[in-house]
């Protein structure tokens, strides 16, 4: 078990980090702060992409 998909998103050491697993949060091994999946730029990098082909959102007229 030694992916380097096991890590998460560390805004204390700023960079993807291992992290340990609680029951609903995860936790920087090197700083104990919360970890997430993304960093806030590839999180804008996604937000910003193009949505892909697909059904059209559903619109409600009354
Ligand atoms: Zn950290």
């Amino acid at each position: 078990m030694d992916s380097y998909e096991e890590t998460k998103w560390c805004a204390g050491c700023r960079k993807y980090v291992h992290y340990l697993r609680s029951l609903d949060r995860c936790y920087c091994v090197h700083c104990d702060r919360k970890v997430r999946l993304f960093s806030r730029t590839d999180m804008d990098r996604f937000r910003s992409a193009p949505v892909p082909p697909g059904p059209a959102p559903r619109i409600h007229f009354n």
